[in-house]
């Protein structure tokens, strides 16, 4: 059995984050394989150190001294190996890395990529397991992508220790040089690692008990979702919900290793499983499975009569938004009507001309627009096999006294999205989550 652990900046934060760190792993042997984050905050005060390493380097860029954001970023790791009490030499890496910086001889993803690095170095020291550096296993292509090919078979004969700690968010380009991913990547080299060595589960902790089922910002304490399929959780974020980076999924699920949310400050609790599927449910009763949202879409609405015989309409208000690369999010319809929901900042500054151009394409009887739009999301992969579920999503907005602006249902059922003003977002959310859930 093995497990891949991958721990985010808060569970890297300061020593006493390292020490619930490593009660975590004596208290299962499978966890045997290590990825960590750059340090996060201590407090809601705290600054990322990955956003000092940027802050450093933009210093740098406008030729102002960088000596005081540098000092900041060591002193973090230097109070963290002396209250673990480590014999690290850091010292002499510091001062290299500081040359550096002064001759203007490193790039931001490799300045940046310190981060993650020191954070491991000092890890594996403290857990006595093997430290196997990220530049030389994860590898990506010219293109940016990364080549799981080699960079598998670089993880797995780099591993020669019981136990190893490598750095997330980070790689080599095909010359050598540091490349980072995009911010929260070192979800990914988790998933990566998992995927190469064919963990039985890649466990990503955290500082929430899982995904939970509703934004804690509107709802005051939503539970935490048990188990999510890997399609539920892609409409979950992609409506609005921040869970993991999206590139995280597709090496475990290609795999199919489960991948499992917990939380490092409270480790009993189970977090949120995700698989490709599940034999049972935990709570068969909850047939809704996390409910999301976005504020801030357009809805543009046609109608014209006959529509519904006229071969192409469709096809022609769909080229001009192509034409505008203005990507379509929902587009419900009647019969003698359609309607695109689109983000608002993605049509803003074309709006006008779209309307003109559909104008002038398709002859509407009427062409509107309504904007100030939220999208809610209400997700379940057993919905599908609840009717009535959508009469009583629409049963409970009405009783709130919520009006609907848009309904739309993916054919997957999986899910049942609806518009509504955005002021009602928050309520909306609300109400549906005290009558699904609680
Ligand atoms: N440290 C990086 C960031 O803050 C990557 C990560 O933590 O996933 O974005």
């Amino acid at each position: 059995m093995l497990k891949v652990a991958k721990f985010g900046g808060s569970s890297m934060a300061d020593a006493g984050q390292y020490r619930k760190v490593r009660d975590i792993l004596v208290s299962d042997d499978a966890r045997r394989v290590v990825v960590v984050s750059a340090a996060g905050k201590r407090d809601k005060n705290d600054h990322k150190l990955t956003d000092l390493l940027y802050l450093c380097y933009a210093h740098l860029q406008y030729g102002v001294d960088c000596t005081p954001v540098f000092d900041m970023i060591t002193s973090r790791y230097l109070e963290i190996r002396d209250d673990l009490k480590l014999e690290l030499d850091l010292e002499t890496e510091f001062a290299e890395l500081k040359q550096q910086l002064i001759a203007k001889q490193i790039t931001q993803d490799a300045l940046v990529s310190r981060g993650e690095y020191f954070s491991a170095k000092l890890m594996a020291a403290f857990l006595g397991f093997q430290f196997v550096d990220a530049a030389d296993w994860v590898k990506f292509n010219m293109d940016g992508s990364v080549n799981e090919e080699t960079s598998y078979a670089a993880l797995k004969n780099a591993v020669k220790g019981a136990g190893i700690v490598t750095p997330g968010f980070y790689g080599v380009m095909p010359n050598g040089a540091i490349r980072t991913f995009s911010r929260g990547g070192s979800d990914i080299t988790g998933a990566l690692a998992a995927a190469a060595l064919d963990a039985d589960v890649y466990e990503n902790w955290t500082d929430v008990s899982g995904i939970l089922m509703a934004d804690p910002r509107i709802v005051e304490n939503p539970q935490p979702i048990p188990e999510v399929t890997y399609d539920e959780l892609r409409e979950l974020s992609y409506s609005g919900a921040q869970v993991l980076h999206e590139g995280t999924i597709f090496p475990v699920r290609e795999k199919n290793i489960p991948l499992n949310i917990r939380n490092t400050n409270a480790p009993d609790d189970p977090g949120t499983m995700i698989q490709e599927s599940f034999d049972t449910d935990a709570d068969p009763n909850l047939f809704i499975t996390g409910i999301t949202g976005k504020k801030d879409f357009t809805i543009i609405s046609l109608s014209k009569r006959g529509l519904s015989n006229e071969i192409g309409t469709l096809r022609k208000v769909l080229s001009v938004l192509e034409k505008y690369n203005i990507s379509v999010d929902y587009v419900p319809n009647g019969i003698d009507s359609v309607s695109v929901v689109v983000s608002t900042e993605a049509i803003a500054n074309d709006l006008y001309s779209v309307l003109a151009e559909i104008q002038q394409d398709v002859h509407p009887d009427s062409l509107e627009v309504q904007d100030q739009i939220a999208v809610v999301a209400a997700v379940g992969r057993r919905m599908a096999f609840r009717p009535g579920t959508s009469g009583k999503v629409f049963a409970a907005l009405g009783q709130a006294g919520i009006n609907i602006r848009m309904i739309n249902q993916g054919p997957d059922e999986l899910n049942i999205i609806f518009g509504v003003d955005n002021k009602d977002f928050a309520e909306a959310i609300r109400v549906l989550y005290n009558s699904f859930v609680k």
